[in-house]
């Protein structure tokens, strides 16, 4: 029997998601409304309560409104990992300012602190870490890093749903920003999506404003406010950053299925992990004691004695039916981050070395136990 093609990754997406999209368009009600005052409601009280969470239409756009709000303008700087999606540093270029990339640590392929320390200048504003697969950057050295450097944080938790850091769910704790993704692959999904999530009331009301055109009352609260339905201010240029209610509607559920699912992608990683433990490959970093991990990402890295290349590798997982992919290709290495800022291989030696040699597995909840066992017995057979 041919199996049939395992892709990398597919959204878990059950009768409740689809019931409440089909509700919230049967409502009368499709752009930001009802669905996405609630969304973002549950949301802040899934992670504790007592701080704004932001919906938008992307993490990228909610990086941008966090940059924005944080006051990343014209000739500052942001500290950006190299080891992550392009998403991170784009949005610094946006307000024209520049992210200045940081190699990682090698074992969690995180920003290492060490390295962005040379890098810090007069003009360094902010630091944007990124909880590389769903492991934490230790909030303790984070936070100490920041504070002797007079940065802000904005945390680029697009696979950090849910995380604990150090006791403390990433969210939760006292940093200004943490960006959160619902694009289709992330570990809860709106098709497209994100959230903001500050414990700052005035950051929150900033980001409020530019996510809708700089207007200071959103549609919503205009037909539903006592003041005339017709009057509004633009106080800023703004941008076109609101979630709508039928993304809203699917998060809703997403957010209660979350326990569920992230158990599911655990369960998932111990069994790869008791599976590989005898290859020649590097496994995952595991969260130290008083933190978790989403497992977003499951990525291997493949010793010198394997017996393939990575690319190769990459190959015979796709004639095994098995769909993989590779996070991230270091900025540095991207032609438009190469060139603008004359980077080089040997300034960030950590991810050059370590981008040969990753793959990353698929790790998705709605993967069944056959599927695992099919990615399982295609590794084994490649590099066992
Ligand atoms: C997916 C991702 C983003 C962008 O998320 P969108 O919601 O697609 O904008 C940003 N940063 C990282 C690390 C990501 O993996």
């Amino acid at each position: 029997m041919v199996r049939p093609f395992l892709p990398f990754a597919r959204p878990d997406i059950t009768d409740a998601e689809i019931d409440a999209v089909v509700h919230a368009m049967r409502s009368g009600w499709l752009t930001t409304g009802p669905n996405a005052a609630a969304f973002e409601k549950e949301f802040a009280e899934f992670l504790g309560g007592g701080r704004s969470a932001v919906a938008v239409n992307s993490a990228t756009s909610g990086l941008h409104l966090a940059y924005e709000a944080i006051g990343v303008r014209p000739d500052t700087e942001v500290l950006v990992p190299t080891w992550t999606f392009t998403a991170t540093a784009e949005a610094v270029r946006y307000l024209g300012a520049d992210p200045v990339l940081v190699d990682v640590d090698p074992v969690t392929l995180c920003i290492d602190l060490a390295d962005a320390e040379r890098r810090v200048t007069e003009r360094t504003v902010a630091i944007a870490p990124v909880h590389y697969a769903g492991l934490a950057v230790p909030d303790a050295a984070l936070s100490a890093f920041a504070a002797a450097h007079h940065l802000t944080v904005v945390e680029d938790a697009a696979h950090a749903f849910p995380t604990l850091n150090e006791g403390t769910l990433v969210g939760a704790g006292d940093h200004a920003a943490t960006v959160f993704s619902f694009y289709a692959t992330k570990t809860m999904t709106t098709g497209e999506g994100g959230m903001v999530v500050t414990p700052d009331a005035d950051l929150a009301a900033r980001m409020r404003t530019m996510r809708l055109h700089g207007i200071n009352r959103d549609v919503f609260d205009r037909y539903t406010s006592s003041k005339p339905g017709w009057h509004y201010d633009v106080v800023a240029p703004g941008y076109k950053y609101n979630l709508t209610d039928t993304a809203a509607a699917m998060g809703r559920v997403q957010l209660r299925r979350t326990p569920e699912m992230v158990a599911r992608r655990s369960a998932i990683a111990e069994a790869y992990d008791a599976a590989f433990g005898d290859l020649p490959v590097q496994r995952p970093a595991r969260a130290p004691q008083g933190s978790s991990h989403a497992w977003h990402i499951y990525n291997l890295r493949l010793n010198a004695d394997a017996p393939v290349s990575r690319d190769r590798f990459i190959e015979l997982m796709a004639e095994a039916g098995v769909g993989t992919s590779v996070h991230f290709i270091p900025l540095h290495l991207h032609p438009y981050w190469r060139d603008t800022y004359h980077h080089t291989p040997e300034q960030f030696p950590v991810a050059s070395g370590e981008f040969a040699r990753t793959v990353s597995l698929p790790i998705f909840s709605a993967m069944t136990d056959d599927d695992v066992a099919h990615v399982i017995s295609a590794v084994c057979g490649i590099l066992g």
